[in-house]
């Protein structure tokens, strides 16, 4: 039964594998994202670049989240001023995500693997931003700002950690407008949340996996990435280091966007703007929103737009939706 055991003949799924390598010294996360990458972005036409670079980010922040101990939100944003302005994905602990991106008509297809910096348009002027905050569902929110460096989305990351964690971090990272693609690999913290250093080959350890993630940065191992159920590829890569599973859990598009959080939205605004768009909108008197992260539409006629600006009024209707 050849067709079992052929990669082309299976569907990949969306999953996210957490490991452990070298008898635990170092973890990792794998994840794999399919249907719901192509969900995320049925409303949005993306580009290829945007949607190679963006389908880096969403393979990217689902690993970090996955590495972190807590309820809540990861923001990742990449800022910057070139073809592509915005990339920003939103993952919850619970491993769901919405991603958003904005770019301009000077973008084409010809643009496909170019550098980040060269997409972003980013320069010793002009050097960008990479974004991370922390919403906890309970507690305190956290943003770290660094500017971009590195030559993709995976360098950039690797360079965040290296500043602001101190733990060796190593990512690849593979996507396109159908599947995106993450392998992480970090240094386990020690005692104190620092590095292992003082275990014995800690290092040398790490650096002997990082050899191994390297091996998949070939134009040949990226398509092999890319093309690839991601438990086949650990045990590729990392069947000679102690690879042990340890957890695997399914990953999801998810905006929770509503009508009610909208009219929050909508409030904040003020009568007169609201006022404006109700004159100014495009399907007249009515003021329309689109959810940029999910494409659902929203109207609020005028009737809705005074019951918005009444004290403490939210009372439900029913959701607009196409
Ligand atoms: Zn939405």
């Amino acid at each position: 039964m050849s067709e079992l055991t052929s990669d082309a003949a299976l569907s990949y799924a969306d999953e996210l594998l957490r490991f452990g390598l070298a008898e635990g010294k170092v973890r990792g996360v794998a994840v794999s994202v399919d249907g719901s990458w192509q969900t995320a972005g049925a409303h949005h036409d993306y580009p290829p670049a945007v949607a190679q670079l963006l389908g880096q980010c969403v393979a990217a922040a689902l690993a970090l989240v996955a590495t972190l101990k807590f309820n809540g939100r990861l923001i990742m944003q990449f800022r910057g001023d070139g073809p592509v302005k915005l990339l920003v994905v939103q993952a919850r602990s619970d491993l769901t995500y919405r991603v958003t991106a904005q770019w301009t008509d000077a973008l084409n297809a010809t643009d496909l693997n170019q550098t980040l910096q060269t997409l972003l348009g980013l320069n010793a002027a002009s050097p960008g931003h990479l974004a991370l905050t922390l919403e906890p569902d309970e507690g305190t929110r956290y943003q770290s700002l660094v500017p971009i460096e590195g030559k993709s989305v995976a360098s950039a990351l690797e360079g965040y950690f290296q500043q602001s964690e101190q733990l060796p971090t190593r990512l690849v990272l593979v996507a396109d407008g159908t599947r995106a693609v993450g392998i992480l690999i970090q240094q386990v913290p020690g005692e104190g949340g620092t590095p292992m250093v003082r275990a014995a080959n800690a290092e040398a350890v790490f650096d002997h996996l990082s050899i191994m993630m390297d091996t998949l940065l070939t134009q040949k191992g990226l398509v092999e990435v890319q093309a690839t159920p991601v438990p086949t590829l650990l045990h590729r890569l990392f069947h000679q280091d102690t690879l042990v599973l340890t957890q695997v859990n399914s990953v999801g598009f998810f905006c929770g966007c509503s009508r009610e959080g909208v009219g929050i939205m909508l409030r904040s605004l003020g009568r007169d703007e609201l006022n404006a768009a109700l004159r100014d909108s495009d399907v007249p008197g009515y003021v329309s929103v689109r959810c940029e992260f999910c494409g659902a539409k929203y109207a609020y006629d005028a009737v809705d737009v005074e019951h918005l600006l009444q004290p403490h009024s939210f009372a439900p209707r029913d959701d607009i939706r196409h």
